[in-house]
């Protein structure tokens, strides 16, 4: 029922399936999860927050103000999509009522010339399209195209299409070539008019958005204070090869770059994503697969500017790097793309929702101090929704299709990216079999592989070696293992514990390590830790291995030499000080050691509020 997201252009070295995640396996769970929970959470939400009586008010079914920022439209259009995706992943009727009402209402408020934004039909009309770096119209419009079409393609349902395609002549009309030139100051129309000239086959929607996005770069918006780099508007986009400016805006925009190249096969387009995913993710990615270093702006920090406590690490912006690096891969192959994929996917992507699904963080830092004072967008812990509420429906629909991201086909091979328990049907040209995997990844390394029923002869499976695998699983030159599956094969990846270290440019994490297992990042947590002793005082021993406990590791730790001179001070009852003449290590023996629990960083947060530190001091080995 769900067709892949890529046109036939031929272009692409790699083309989607669709895998069916099995229940009990990490991601498939996940996906029931989002269906049970943070789906109708979200619903409840939209109501509760205004988005639904921002529409209704303007029918004359609601008396209340206008309520949330300028781009609320944009939450309901991504709960659309996420349950969009679900009806396709499950075939539920479940929300079929409630797509009634709310596409209803959308249809009502839409007018003649197919305009429909509550916040600038009910408050400010007279910004209609005025003042294009604030106001998100386009990027409204786009999340509306986005949802349509996954509406009509998971259920054949096209009223909302039918809506969507209205605003976008409307766009043609006022914006097209020939016409006025305009961008939107958040990018997110130019992966969206890709998409929809996918799925209409209409040329011209592609044509608008190669034009957005070459008219970005020659200060058409008016930036302010914030300046050029923030919107990418300092350069053209064929010319930019670093990440700046605000983080999710330079990364969906990369999206819908790298879309623009799956149908054009312009290289200069793909030779400057190439530089600029090297510069995202060689230079600015924390470990757990965030980005933007930086609260002010929300934005990118320089090279290297990677702290573990002030990051902001919105939980969009590895979402939109998902779908930037997914385009990637597509484009190109390689593992690398899908290496931090699911780096993403299993760390910081997993860790912004609570256990039960209703309970989101926005910002996703490294470290949380026990000080810490509740900032709107990074409170100490996760809240169920936020008054800029972005990320909770980003979570939803990005899960609810978790399950086109696992694996793809060219003309000879099955590729296999991301590990889950799951049945993936072959395509035509390749067999009328089943590709069934089996895994209880990434808990265990073991992954079996087969096919059940009919295979072509000498197609071949691509298993994705991991970059932390490669020692011990052979990999051709692209990160493969091309295998021929026969009667059955199985794949033992390294999941063994791994400590690792930054570039020695990061100075934020001199001196650090991370305790990494597969693709899962580990933290220390106060909530595992004896009352008398602080995350933040503890050094690691990198003598003792790692022991495992199920999902737990357990470290040797000591607490630091400053804090036994610290205590010291105290005991003189003396505030400790802050700087202090540098001075011989303290001798061995003095500090006491200690054993400490690590688990994984998604996992954190879901018992007592408190301290947790991904990065930890270690000793010198
Ligand atoms: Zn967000």
């Amino acid at each position: 029922m769900r067709a892949p997201a890529l046109s036939s252009s031929g272009i692409a070295v790699h083309r989607p399936l669709t895998a069916r995640l099995r229940p009990h396996g990490v991601l498939g769970a996940w996906q029931e999860r989002n269906a049970e929970a943070t789906i109708p959470h979200c619903v409840a939400r939209l109501e509760d927050s205004g988005v639904i009586d921002n529409f209704r008010r303007l029918v004359g079914e609601s008396g209340a103000p206008h309520r949330g920022f300028v781009f609320a439209d944009s939450d309901l259009y991504k709960v659309i999509e996420a349950v969009a995706w679900e009806i396709g992943r499950s075939g539920t009727r479940r929300w079929d009522g409630w797509l009634d009402e709310v596409i209803g209402l959308v249809a009502r408020v839409q007018d003649p010339t197919g305009y429909v934004m509550t916040w600038i039909q009910g408050v400010h009309p007279e910004k209609r399209f005025a003042e294009l770096e604030w106001t998100h119209e386009m990027y409204v419009l786009g999340h509306m195209v986005q949802a349509a079409v996954a509406l009509d393609r998971a259920s054949g349902r096209d009223d909302l299409l039918a809506i969507a395609r209205r605003f976008v002549d409307l766009l043609h009309r006022r914006f097209g070539p020939g016409r006025e030139e305009g961008i939107c100051g958040h990018p997110e129309i130019e992966t969206a008019l890709v998409e929809l000239h996918r799925h209409t086959g209409e040329e011209r929607h592609l044509a608008l958005a190669r034009r957005m996005i070459d008219l970005r770069g020659h200060g058409l918006l008016k930036t302010g204070h914030l300046g050029a780099r923030y919107f990418q508007d300092h350069l053209p986009v064929r010319e930019a090869r670093t990440a700046v400016g605000h983080a999710v805006r330079q990364l969906y925009l990369n999206a819908g770059v790298t879309d623009l190249y799956l149908e054009t096969g312009e290289s200069e387009l793909l030779e400057a994503q190439r530089a600029q995913w090297d510069n995202a993710h060689l230079r600015k990615m924390y470990i757990t697969g965030a980005y933007g270093s930086r609260h002010r702006d929300e934005a990118f920090g320089d090279d290297y500017e990677l702290p573990s406590d002030r990051a902001y690490a919105e939980t969009c912006a590895s979402i939109a790097d998902l779908q930037w690096s997914w385009r990637m891969l597509l484009a190109t192959g390689g593992s690398r793309y899908a290496d931090v994929m699911e780096r993403e996917i299993h760390n910081a992507i997993a860790a912004s929702t609570d256990e039960t699904g209703t309970r989101f963080f926005y910002s996703n830092p490294l470290q949380l101090r026990p000080d810490r004072y509740d900032e709107e967008n990074a409170p100490r812990e996760r809240a169920p929704w936020y008054a800029c509420a972005c990320c909770p429906p980003n979570i939803a629909r990005l899960v609810a299709q978790l399950d086109t991201y696992v694996a793809t086909a060219d003309a000879h091979d099955v590729s296999v990216h991301i590990y889950a328990d799951a049945d993936i049907d072959l395509p035509p040209h390749l067999g009328d079999g089943v590709l069934e995997i089996r895994t209880g990844y990434p808990a265990g390394g073991t992954v079996d592989v087969a096919v059940r029923g009919r295979i072509e002869p000498g197609v071949r499976v691509a298993l994705r070696v991991p970059e932390w695998s490669r020692g011990t699983v052979p990999a051709d030159e692209d990160g493969y293992l091309r295998i021929d599956p026969g009667p059955g094969f199985r794949l033992d990846l390294d999941v063994s514990p791994r400590w690792t270290r930054a570039h020695p440019r990061v100075d934020a994490l001199r001196g650090c390590v991370a305790l990494e297992r597969g693709p899962v990042v580990y933290c220390v947590e106060q909530a595992d830790l004896p009352e008398d002793v602080a995350v933040d005082d503890l050094v690691i021993d990198l003598s003792v291995p790692p022991k495992a406990d199920g999902a737990t590791l357990h470290l040797t730790a000591h607490v630091t030499e400053q804090v036994t001179e610290q205590a010291a001070d105290q005991a003189t009852g003396q505030e400790p000080a802050l700087y202090r003449p540098a001075g011989p290590a303290a001798p061995a023996g003095t500090s006491s050691t200690l054993a400490v629990p690590a688990i994984p960083f998604a996992t954190w947060g879901n018992r007592a509020p408190g301290a947790m530190r991904v990065w930890m001091p270690a000793t010198t080995p």
